[in-house]
């Protein structure tokens, strides 16, 4: 560990990215950005500093005295000097104290003769004492430089660019040396997609691992510019990638941890005796499970991660559903939770309402006339837009009162979820036997019951949550089952959208592994009871998330994301039981209901 504390001491590697580092790929790689030729970016230093590249490169020539930022002679351009582009503005944020608390390098390369310009450059920062003594700068000259030999004759604020793996440690010049660099092209000509064949992975990594034997940082230059080589050297331990996007690559490299997922929490799979599967059987129960945000990628990597199968995908009935509401391309849940739960599309916001603001029966409602009961479990809130969906009618998802107040009226047998603080007029509840323990619901002997699992919000289940949504759908078929009525279930897995919003990967899919165990709850029950249909499926996809790559042995996922908001993709539909086979398909979410009604043989309203 002796080399890398001092690779820390040398560049000053900020301690917060040498850890998350640390812990994404566990070893070290201090992911610094290096701002690539910065000065033809269209505004040179600003760009990569605010974008928190903490390495910027200038290439200098002298000419009548004036160091000019160019890469040859003829690019010259009048004012376009070192001084006007890189230390004027370094100057400014020293003065106004901006993103000045951390390590930074300016990287000099010098294209003119190197003695003499070093001298000038030397010259010109008599000017600027403030950079010179500032303890988070480091000036670190590239390209033309003295002999090594003569390194230690300059000033304690000029440092050097090494461009060699020859080991000079035991000269004075070696303490002058700020980082070693090579040229990325002369060990591989990875295109940085896909990987690195094997014998030139073998070969980078023989380079940086000498490098930081040396104790000192490494960079390569010339490499690759794509999001997955940028991983890949992060993940090789380069300590300074080089990139000429510089605030793209700083973005995409500082949110790996978040964006990474490491597996902790595992759905033991069910395989389903498919018995009654897809036969024309009659159906007694239904239950319907949404995955709040839970799009293809979302299930595509809750499925990597658990080892490359789950509960979920042993079934064989699958669609596709079209989720846009009649005022918007992408559907919020509240639209979304209303064609599902009343069978008319709506628009965004409205709760149980179609677009003329008019009640529309939803399932429990329907369902009553003909001697069901109903149930509503779910991680969220329990006036969330889409449990909301199944029991209210408002006009708009964040009349949290009104919707609370709905419950009185609902067809609701039983009820799990958070956010008791928003029944506090305690008449709502009347009607509810409220049960403090999830095991009591399996056993209870009242009518309608109820469990809160949290004045507010509910916790995810990385936060401590535990196997509550699974104990809660166990629990509750065996509540509703044991009233010898036919019964329709709702669970909703809340959370995978919560951290989909976030662009969290490990929360987005924990929470997707943690609703698989609730689905084997059902399929379970599914194949006990010989006459339940189960439908799995989600209100809207959220986070627009891919999932370019991972690591199945590790059980590793890297999610990217192209919003923080819901997107219009189709989400799929998963069907076990009698007739699953009528979810296959591609239709619109509000044909759910109607098919739900047609396999119970009853009119739709
Ligand atoms: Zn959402």
């Amino acid at each position: 560990m002796d080399h890398l504390v001092n690779i820390f001491k040398t560049v000053k590697l900020p301690l917060i990215v040498f850890c998350a580092g640390l812990m994404v790929f566990g070893h070290v790689s201090a992911q610094n950005i290096h701002s690539h030729n910065d000065y033809e970016q269209n505004v040179p230093f600003w760009n990569a500093f605010a974008g928190g590249a903490q390495s910027i490169e200038v290439d200098i020539y002298l000419r009548n005295g004036i160091l000019y930022a160019t890469h040859e002679e003829v690019e010259i351009k009048e004012g376009r000097t070192i001084e006007s582009l890189y230390f004027q503005p370094l100057q400014n944020a020293i003065n106004l104290n901006i993103g000045v608390h951390q390590p930074f390098q300016l990287l000099i390369d010098i294209k003119s003769e190197a003695v003499s310009t070093l001298n000038a450059l030397i010259t010109l920062l008599e000017k600027y004492p403030d950079i010179r003594k500032n303890q988070n700068i480091t000036l670190t000259i590239s390209g033309n430089r003295p002999p090594v030999s003569t390194y230690s004759k300059y000033p304690s604020y000029i440092m050097f660019d090494y461009q060699d793996l020859e080991d000079i440690r035991n000269t004075s010049s070696w303490e002058k040396v700020a980082l070693i660099s090579l040229n990325f092209r002369k060990t591989s000509q990875w295109n940085g997609l896909g990987r690195l064949t094997a014998e030139d992975l073998a070969k980078v990594k023989a380079i940086i691992d000498k490098a930081h034997s040396y104790g000192k940082p490494f960079r390569f230059w010339a490499t690759p510019d794509t999001k997955t080589a940028w991983r890949a050297l992060a993940e090789l331990g380069v300590n300074y990638i080089n990139t000429d996007k510089p605030a793209s690559c700083a973005e995409f490299v500082n949110s790996l941890t978040n964006r990474t997922f490491q597996n902790s929490i595992y759905s033991e799979v069910y395989r389903p005796s498919y018995d009654t599967d897809q036969k024309k059987k009659k159906v007694k129960n239904v239950i319907l499970l949404i995955g709040d945000g839970n799009g293809l990628s979302q299930i595509s990597a809750a499925t990597l991660a658990n080892g490359g199968e789950l509960t979920l995908t042993q079934l064989k009935s699958i669609g596709f559903l079209k989720t846009s509401s009649t005022d918007d391309f992408t559907t919020d849940s509240a639209a979304a939770g209303t064609a599902l739960a009343t069978g008319t599309k709506t628009y965004n916001r409205a709760i149980g309402l179609d677009t003329l603001k008019r009640p529309i029966k939803n399932i429990p409602e329907v369902l009553a006339n003909h001697g069901f009961l109903s149930g509503c479990i779910t991680t969220d809130r329990l006036t969330g837009a889409t449990p909301a969906s199944f029991y209210a009618h408002q006009g708009d998802r964040s009349m949290t009162n009104a919707i609370a107040a709905d419950l009185k009226n609902s067809k609701l047998s039983l009820f799990v979820g958070g956010g008791e603080r928003d029944f506090k007029h305690k008449q709502i509840l009347n009607e509810y036997k409220l049960l403090d323990q999830l095991e009591s619901i399996g056993i209870s002997k009242d009518d309608k019951i109820g469990h809160f699992l949290a004045d507010g919000d509910v916790k995810g289940v990385l936060e401590g949550r535990g196997n509550i949504l699974a104990t809660a759908t166990k629990n509750s078929i065996r509540f509703l089952d044991s009233k010898k009525k036919p019964f329709f279930l709702i669970v909703e897995g809340a959370k995978i959208d919560k951290y989909a919003h976030q662009n969290n990967m490990s929360g987005l899919v924990s929470e997707g592994i943690d609703f698989d165990r609730a689905i084997t709850e059902a399929i379970k029950f599914a194949d006990k009871s010989g006459n339940t249909l189960v439908i799995i499926t989600a209100d809207h996809e959220t986070g627009g998330v891919s999932i370019p790559q991972g690591n199945l042995k590790k059980k590793q996922i890297e999610g990217d994301f192209t919003t923080y908001d819901h997107t219009a993709a189709m989400v799929p539909i998963f069907a076990y039981g009698p007739y699953s086979n009528e979810f296959q398909g591609t239709y619109e979410n509000s044909e759910v209901f109607r098919k739900i009604l047609n396999i119970l043989e009853i009119e739709s309203p």
